[in-house]
């Protein structure tokens, strides 16, 4: 899609068009020199439509809210993206009021990075999935001009991302169950999502089917200790790697007593969203998931990896409901964690990139310069 019709398909265009946010570089004679030095930032809503209806522990939802994001520099086009699962607190008028608010303008450098993160949040706080649709654009950005994917420009080999997981939830209706869960066949790990009344029959019906290790996310539902560590010990017992998020994330001391007594790791989500969070989640938790819509991007991701692993704990990689734009961009970091949860692409029907790919399970970055997509269509 050219600038143009993405100005034309926003459903916010005539918001937008009120907007401090300059579209106007593209078309003016700055930009026959190629140097045009302004970041361009623009936007526009995008609902995700889910291929099946997403049960978690406390919501069942069929789509998804998400913002896409392009900033322009000198004729060069980043890609970013902003997803909202509802339990963030973020929505498609809050992240389009803080893209409005932004003035990238005042940036003639897109490598500046630490001075524009500062920038977004002293703009206001919290605004996570929108400060990373900005990071995940400049980055796609600065690895174009660069010519370079940003695995390579952090030093990483490809090589060593690893298998990700594949999710599935509870579906009441057992024909779609069954749906569910042969789809999970090409996958070498499988994340199953608990905390409802079904954990031991969805376990069980997948391994009527399948010995693929798996691993579960409780999303905050369990909320007896004991019970939880009994469900540690049952999982254990069944081929699972290890529980994110078992009890809710309040139940702080109780969950550091799981930890103590679980056969298995206990890793830490919606406990956890920034680098400011790790230090304390290391006191009750064996992991933490990072996820670019918590972390206001890559660039603070790396940074989370970076202490978690010096305060000696395994690092997982996930990511929302989101097209192959966030997806992607999450992959490149991949090779430096433990365990990725890297399908948010595959659970939608509406993509607009192409992207990572998963090849016999594994995580598989793209040659590309930047984050790693194409635009479809
Ligand atoms: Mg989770």
């Amino acid at each position: 899609m050219n600038r143009r019709n993405f100005l034309k398909t926003s459903a916010l265009g005539l918001a937008f068009a009120a907007a401090p946010i300059s579209l106007s570089a593209a078309d003016s004679p700055t930009r026959s020199t190629g140097r045009s030095g302004r970041l361009n930032l623009s936007f526009e809503p995008y609902e995700l439509k889910l291929k099946h209806a997403f049960n978690l522990a406390r919501s069942q939802r069929t789509t998804t809210p998400d913002v896409q994001v392009q900033i322009e520099y000198d004729g060069v086009i980043g890609y970013g993206e902003a997803s909202m699962p509802p339990y963030l607190g973020e929505n498609v008028e809050s992240v389009c009021k803080f893209l409005n608010s932004l003035d990238l303008g005042q940036f003639a450098d897109p490598f500046r990075m630490e001075d524009i993160h500062d920038y977004l949040d002293n703009v206001a706080p919290n605004n996570r999935a929108a400060k990373a649709s900005v990071d995940i654009a400049l980055h796609d950005l600065t690895g174009k001009i660069m010519g370079q994917p940003w695995y390579k420009i952090w030093g990483l080999d490809p090589a060593k991302a690893p298998n990700t997981s594949y999710t599935i939830s509870y579906d009441s209706d057992p024909v779609e169950m069954q749906n569910k869960i042969d789809e999970c066949a090409p996958f070498k790990v499988i994340k199953i999502k608990m905390g409802l009344d079904h954990d031991k029959e969805i376990t069980e019906a997948f391994r009527a089917k399948f010995d693929t290790p798996i691993c579960v996310d409780a999303n905050q539902g369990w909320t007896d200790k004991e019970k939880a560590l009994d469900m540690c010990h049952w999982l254990a017992e069944r081929n699972c790697l290890f529980v994110e998020q078992p009890m809710p994330k309040e139940m702080f001391e109780e969950t550091a007593w799981l930890r103590e007594r679980s056969p298995l790791p206990i890793i830490a989500d919606e406990y956890l969203q920034r680098i400011t969070d790790v230090k304390r989640a290391s006191e009750a938790y064996d992991g933490i998931n990072i996820k670019l819509m918590k972390s206001t991007g890559l660039h603070e991701a790396y940074k989370m990896a970076t202490l978690a692993r010096a305060l000696g704990m395994k690092v997982m990689l996930g990511c929302m409901t989101e097209t192959s734009c966030a997806v992607t961009a999450a992959a490149q970091l991949s090779p430096l964690v433990d365990w990725a949860d890297l399908d948010g692409n595959l659970l939608i029907a509406n993509d607009r990139f192409d992207g990572i790919k998963i090849v016999d399970g594994k995580v598989t970055i793209p040659d590309r310069p930047g984050i790693g997509v194409e635009l479809l269509g």
